[in-house]
């Protein structure tokens, strides 16, 4: 097998037989004419259950991570809903990371919960809690992620994919934050990879999407059967976004990690910042396992605000490189007031964000000019 660099741009990549074109054309069509009743070119019939563009996609996907099967969806949630619905019944448990994408928890607790599914939201840092947490033979699926959203809380893979399966469950990550360039959970031991390609694959915050990656093939066929089914699936044009995207994704992901950490490296310490959240950081407490688990800590931080909620919001408000916005994970530099935003729909709740946190999405400009943006937005806190 190739190189992780060269795979990002050459996997399911093959040039047009018909022309010659180098890049896959966007086959923006919704249905596939059949030589005879049944004789379809390719396997491709309608669009809901293939496309040409999508598979480029999905072929992509599961060999950045490493899977056999790789689907592609509309939105995280969409894959995330479609994956839930394949492993899950009514009466089935799920035990769940605390520190989760709020519209993860949302997807679960508010549309899951109420045909049936339980969830307990735990911390999954000790394997005692999270043995605690597991009801035999009702708990089906142990969902992780990590790096978390916004806490950046670490999880050992390997450690709770072998306490997982000693119970019987489907081991499910979230590897958005980190991306298959700089972590590679099904090699870790995970079943099932699910991403936001939203985020970091699609990188230029021009794209929704989501996939789920995995290597069994029957729970494969069955994750096949429902997007066919349900048709969640990412337009033609989404997936060539999203394959132009993840072509630079291994030199984004670098730069996104060497900016990060040279802002951390910066912030923490001073006296506007009670806490820096980033496990390139060497008292983070998930400093170890992430340098053995990952190849590079991304561009992902939270900061504790030493002056509480008004502080962090002023800081959110106040930066300009750094525009306040949802989501993460694109070349340009991002803010989030967590408990408002992503967040806000467990405010309240035990899962709540304190309110003195933002977040950061370091991207990938000069990080000099980063640097000078949150110093003159902290030199203005108290104005
Ligand atoms: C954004 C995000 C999701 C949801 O993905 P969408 O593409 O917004 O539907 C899921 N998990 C994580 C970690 C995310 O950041």
């Amino acid at each position: 097998m190739t190189g992780f660099d060269t795979r990002a741009i050459h996997a399911g990549q093959e040039f047009d037989p018909t022309t010659g074109a180098v890049i896959l054309p966007i086959y923006q069509t919704s249905t596939f004419v059949q030589d005879r009743i049944g004789g379809l070119r390719g396997g491709y019939e309608y669009n809901r259950s293939g496309n040409p563009t999508r598979t480029s996609l999905q072929t992509l996907i599961a060999s950045l991570e490493g899977g056999r099967h790789a689907f592609s969806f509309a939105s995280g949630l969409a894959a995330e809903d479609t994956l839930l619905r394949t492993a899950l019944r009514p009466g089935d448990h799920m035990v769940l990371g605390n520190d989760v994408y709020g519209g993860t928890h949302r997807l679960i607790d508010q549309v899951h919960g109420p045909w049936g599914v339980e969830v307990t939201a735990t911390e999954l840092s000790d394997p005692d809690v999270v043995r605690a947490a597991i009801r035999p033979g009702t708990t089906k699926i142990l969902w992780v992620e990590t790096p978390s959203n916004p806490l950046m809380k670490i999880t050992d893979i390997a450690t709770l994919a072998e306490l997982g399966h000693d119970a019987g469950l489907l081991v499910v990550v979230d590897n958005t934050f980190a991306s298959p360039a700089l972590q590679q959970p099904l090699a870790l031991g995970a079943d099932v990879v699910v991403h936001s390609t939203t985020k970091y694959l699609g990188g230029h915050s021009d794209v929704l999407g989501g996939a789920v990656v995995l290597n069994d093939d029957a729970l494969a066929e069955q994750i096949g059967f429902l997007q066919l089914a349900v048709g969640a699936v990412s337009s033609p044009m989404d997936a060539w976004l999203t394959v132009r995207g993840i072509k630079t994704l291994a030199v984004r992901m670098r730069r996104h990690s060497e900016n990060a950490q040279a802002i951390a490296e910066h912030l923490v310490g001073l006296p506007a910042i009670e806490r820096v959240y980033y496990p390139g950081l060497p008292q983070h407490p998930g400093h170890d396992i992430a340098a053995r688990q990952m190849s590079g800590f991304g561009g992902m931080m939270a900061l504790a605000l030493a002056h509480g909620p008004a502080a962090a919001r002023r800081l959110a408000e106040g930066t300009h490189l750094f525009q306040l916005a949802e989501s993460l994970g694109g070349v340009e530099s991002l803010i989030a007031y967590p408990a408002e935003m992503t967040h806000a729909s467990v405010r309240g709740t035990p899962l709540a964000v304190p309110e003195n946190v933002v977040r950061l999405s370091v991207g990938i400009e000069d990080v000099i000019d980063l640097i000078a943006d949150l110093d003159d937005a902290l030199g203005h806190l108290t104005d």
